[in-house]
């Protein structure tokens, strides 16, 4: 039994036979070979080798023919690694010593490789990395090719182990046939995590070398709530969690009793639940566990999910479904958040090309680039703002300049709508995200301009404390218990609060119980988040006074360090709900 502790983004417990799949999706099935398949598999490493050879030559010299001889040269590293002679020789070497199976050699060595490419200071070094990724690429293509991994057809359960997914694989994957998943990238709030959490299904991510370290078949434990991965459990271990799994089972059913009452603190404070979505069914289960509306409907994921570009009708019928299913409760639309991890190949863009992305063309700024994509969504709810009650919201706003051109268009598009005679709300509610430090900054200036204020702990996190949200190598600075973050937070509450702007919360922070009390402390009375976290927030509202909470912030704003605070929100957590052990 080996167990390694990663990120717990999904809780709930799986328990299934792994499928393994490497950084480029492929399946490597078997670690090893049997001592008598080792010839077997030093062979199957020589024809790879010449059919990839094989290949590249062909490559190389239509290349030659269509665009000249120094154009062709580019191929000359990949047959020089692929014709040598030591690189054959460590291949072959690495199945004998090891037993591995030529996949899996191949796989190892190739990453040792782009390890050492990328270790070297020259950045001409750093480009051949990605040159090792193509020969790797090709010759797992031909030992390995006929079993490239389709999650999307599944025939027995089984839990996902992979380098990483992104969140595009992850909204697609069954949730029949996969019962949780497993990451060596990844972070708390990155979007597959939070994918992982809406759809319901246990994850743990960054784990580093998850995928080295289990082989296809195995039995594996996800423990979502822990954070922790069990590799070929003992028979003890396996009877534990499957109780454990039946527990988590029945608590979540006593939860689901509270969905009819209302979240109100002990004396009488209203406090509004919603609900976050990614796509128009998730309304039902909001609407089942107990949300008002909708805070926050991610409607980049139209495009994540399809290979071509989202029609104007085909944004439409979204908004459409999603209203009408609320039957007449709110809902916010953002407007299209793509970019950083949700890449944008459906816009053409290149993720190569952003070497931040955190900090690239991303959402809003995207949308100013592609003026005619925005004002395809901008008409679309417009056109569905008459079938209920709907808020239009811009994401990642970090300049007051930017909030005026999203409006500017908007405004054109309700002329257009105007000219040909269609209907729409004039009074639609508008909206921002407030989820950059310069937003924070400016949240006074930018409350005169609109009608409320999200705050996307997700991102803020991020940039306050120049954490990318989703790099395993940085999960421990990722902390909404900061007291940086913390205070912006306050600030962006009680600026609203002053000028009478309505003000939520729609980052993961919402959906962390440990925060509930923090945040209604300083004010906060409007949450939004994961349906699956709504009925343990309420179950923690209904438990406090209000004067309860104000002091706990009290408290917490004279701490300094994240440590301290996490440590308190969390006995305080502990104390109102003991369940949550
Ligand atoms: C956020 O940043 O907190 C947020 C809710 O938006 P997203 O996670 O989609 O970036
Ligand atoms: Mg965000």
């Amino acid at each position: 039994m080996e167990v390694k502790k990663g990120i717990p983004v999904s809780p709930g417990v799986a328990i299934a036979p792994a499928v393994v799949l490497d950084a480029e999706e492929y399946r490597i099935t078997q670690r090893t070979a049997s001592p008598d398949e080792v010839p077997h598999e030093q062979e199957h490493v020589d024809l790879a080798l010449v059919a990839a050879r094989n290949e590249v030559e062909e490559l190389r010299d239509r290349t030659s023919e269509h665009f000249g001889r120094e154009t062709a040269a580019i191929f000359d590293f990949h047959l020089g690694v692929l014709n040598s002679e030591s690189f054959r020789q460590k291949l072959l070497d690495s199945v004998e010593k090891n037993s591995y199976t030529a996949a899996y050699a191949v796989s190892q060595i190739m990453h040792e490789y782009q390890r050492r490419f990328l270790d070297m200071r020259e950045p001409v070094f750093n480009d051949r990395v990605k040159d090792v990724y193509d020969i790797e690429k090709r010759l797992l293509r031909h030992l390995l090719g006929h079993i490239r991994e389709d999650l999307l057809h599944l025939s027995e359960p089984v839990v996902v182990i992979a380098h990483d997914l992104t969140p595009s694989q992850t909204a697609q994957l069954d949730r029949s046939k996969v019962l949780g998943f497993v990451t060596d990238a990844g972070g708390l709030t990155s979007h597959t995590a939070i994918l992982a959490r809406s759809v319901g299904i246990p994850a743990v991510v960054g784990l580093n070398d998850i995928t080295s370290t289990v082989s296809g078949g195995d039995l594996v434990i996800i423990d979502g709530t822990k954070g922790l991965v069990i590799c070929k459990p003992t028979e003890e271990t396996l009877e534990e969690y499957e109780e454990t799994g039946e527990r988590l089972i029945e608590f979540g059913h006593e939860l689901d009793e509270l969905r009819d009452l209302p979240a109100e603190t002990l004396d009488g404070e209203r406090v509004e639940l919603l609900g976050n979505i990614e796509f128009p069914h998730e309304v039902t289960t909001c609407l089942n566990r107990g949300a008002e509306g909708i805070g926050l409907y991610r409607t980049e994921f139209l495009y994540l999910r399809g290979e071509t570009e989202p029609t104007e009708a085909d944004h439409y019928e979204a908004y459409r479904d999603a209203i009408e299913a609320l039957g007449g409760r709110p809902i916010v639309i953002r407007t299209l958040d793509l970019g950083a991890d949700k890449y944008a190949q459906a816009l053409g863009e290149d993720p190569e090309r952003e070497r931040n992305p955190f900090l690239g063309l991303r959402s809003i700024r995207l949308c100013l680039a592609n003026v005619d994509i925005f004002k395809a969504q901008l008409r679309a709810i417009l056109r569905a703002s008459v079938l209920g009650h709907v808020s239009i919201m811009f994401p990642l706003i970090s300049k007051v300049m930017e909030l005026r051109q999203a409006k500017w268009l908007l405004a054109e598009a309700m002329e257009d709508l105007d000219e040909e005679g269609i209907e729409y709300r004039k009074d639609i509610r508008v909206g921002i995200m407030v989820e950059t430090p310069s937003a924070v900054a400016m949240s006074g200036t930018l409350a005169r301009e609109v009608d409320f204020f999200s705050i996307g702990t997700n991102d803020l996190i991020q940039y306050t404390l120049a954490v990318d949200r989703a790099n395993e190598r940085v999960a421990p600075l990722y902390t909404g218990a900061d007291p940086a973050v913390i205070r912006f937070v306050r600030d962006v509450i009680h600026r609203a609060k002053r000028q009478g702007v309505d003000c939520s919360l729609c980052g993961e922070m919402a959906g962390d119980p440990m925060f509930t009390p923090l945040l209604l402390g300083l004010g906060l009375r409007k949450f939004s988040m994961a349906p699956t976290d709504i009925p343990e927030i309420k179950q923690i509202i209904r438990r406090v006074t209000t004067n309860q909470t104000q002091k706990l912030a009290r408290r917490v704003l004279r701490m300094e360090s994240d440590r301290e605070i996490y440590n308190c929100l969390r006995d305080e957590m502990l104390r109102i709900l003991p369940e949550a052990m």
